[in-house]
């Protein structure tokens, strides 16, 4: 499948679901597959990603070109909420890792859910529409051997998160707000009137002299070249998502409680007048071992939308939810039961599926703990979507997820900046 795409992947974006390349997808198997065969209690300690200090940063500090009152790291779902801290008067950066773009395969949300943005005042109602890529009606819940139920207006919407993300990263400069891109967030010291964060790249010539300091780093990050900067910030919006190194800290050597192992991909060549309605969540066996590995039974699920990128293209994903223990399947795995179980699936013949051209191939594992949404252990670091472990068994979390809580999440982030009341 992968030799026959576009050997670029396309476009790559930080974020669950942003890299497609078959290198990501070897990178993100030996990362599970390091969870699953992990011995107990052989974690030894945990790497020291956070710190803390009893040493105020001082008054100076706080104020300098290179201060924030809030700092987002992770910017596929931070900068909503930057954009939103920004528009009420904080000073805030998101420093995001790699290129703030947004990935190019939709995410599927309920209208109600966007509307959300626009009650708040993030989105006008010409934004939402130019983001909203596809809308398709009914979708269907069926569960195999029994009968299907037809629903509408429930993930009925294909929107386009690149452009979501460049509006909003739009939204964040014109409120005076700041993109620290291609930068990597490297450790933190948390003090008691702020944290100090180290992160990769040369300070902006602006802020020479101001108490940013840089050094040398061999570890470097994206795009700093191997010099550090520091940055200094109220509180810091973790939202660095599953792999984010401060909740790995937290973590350490916590087995997850359960997986979502998901793959999947976006092709063009299904027959278009079948390509009208959505599936959001479908069995179409019963758990049984898989072909591809074997093992206990595992009862696989099937999500399917029409896409926008031409009549006859379709993402359809395959996903299930296991322990994580040794034996379960790698993503490589997944792939070739997806492979072949997709003509029974989709009532395609084996040549038909051969026939279709695949886009882009989607795949990531989740892990989800039973300690969510993660309580914070530091004072002033808070983390947010998928970092914090918030769950939905359809969308993963995710952009959803962080739509129907913006409301209250920006209420209490504002309520909690304007009177520093910012201790865990
Ligand atoms: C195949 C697939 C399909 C999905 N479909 C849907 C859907 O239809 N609808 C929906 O709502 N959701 C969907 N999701 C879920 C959704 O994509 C994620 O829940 C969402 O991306 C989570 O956003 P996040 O910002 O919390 O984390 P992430 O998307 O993981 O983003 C984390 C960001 O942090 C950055 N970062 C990491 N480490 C550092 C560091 N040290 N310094 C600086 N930056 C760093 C990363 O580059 C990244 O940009 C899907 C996910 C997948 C994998």
């Amino acid at each position: 499948m992968f030799d026959k795409m576009d050997q670029s992947g396309g476009p790559q974006a930080g974020g669950a679901g942003g890299r497609t390349t078959y290198q990501a997808l070897l990178a993100a198997d030996a990362a599970w597959k390091a969870i699953r065969t992990a011995a107990p209690g052989a974690a030894g300690p945990a790497p020291t990603f956070v710190t803390e200090s009893p040493a105020p940063l001082g008054a100076a500090a706080l104020q300098g070109a290179d201060a924030f009152d809030a700092v987002v790291c992770g910017g596929t779902l931070g900068v909503f909420l930057a954009a939103a801290l920004a528009r009420q008067g904080y000073r805030v950066a998101v420093v995001e890792r790699a290129e703030l773009r947004g990935r190019s395969q939709e995410w599927n949300i309920s209208r109600k859910e966007l509307e959300e943005l626009r009650e708040l005042g993030l989105l006008t109602s010409e934004e939402i529409d130019a983001a909203i890529a596809i809308e398709f009606n009914p979708v269907r819940v069926g569960f195999h051997g029994s009968a299907d139920v037809w629903t509408r207006d429930v993930l009925n919407l294909g929107v386009r998160p690149d452009t979501l993300v460049q509006t909003m990263r739009a939204k964040l400069e014109a409120a005076g707000g700041a993109v620290l891109d291609s930068t990597q967030l490297l450790g933190l010291e948390v003090h008691p009137d702020g944290v100090a964060l180290q992160v990769s790249g040369p300070p902006p010539a602006a802020s020479s002299g101001d108490g940013s300091t840089t050094s040398s780093n061999s570890s470097g990050g994206g795009g700093g070249g191997g010099s550090t900067r520091r940055v200094v910030a109220r509180l810091v919006l973790d939202c660095m998502g599953h792999q984010s190194p401060i909740v790995r800290q937290i973590r350490w050597g916590v087995k997850p409680d359960g997986i979502c192992l998901v793959v999947g991909g976006c092709a063009s060549g299904f027959p278009p007048e079948a390509n009208t309605t959505a599936d959001i969540i479908c069995t179409a066996s019963d758990a049984e071992p898989l072909a591809s590995c074997g093992g206990p039974p595992l009862q696989l699920f099937w999500e399917a939308f029409p896409s926008s990128d031409s009549p006859d293209s379709r993402t359809t994903y395959m996903f299930t939810y296991s322990d994580a223990q040794p034996f379960r399947p790698s993503l490589v795995d997944m792939f070739e039961e997806y492979w072949r179980r997709l003509p029974q699936y989709q009532g395609l013949t084996e040549e038909a599926v051969e026939q279709l051209r695949f886009k882009r191939l989607l795949f990531a594992f989740f892990p989800t703990y039973k300690n969510s949404p993660l309580p914070p252990a530091f004072d002033r670091v808070l983390q947010v979507g998928d970092a914090s472990g918030i769950q939905s068994p359809l969308s993963f979390g995710g952009f959803g997820a962080l739509t129907r809580h913006a409301r209250r999440l920006i209420g209490a982030l504002d309520d909690a900046l304007a009177c520093d009341a910012l201790s865990r």
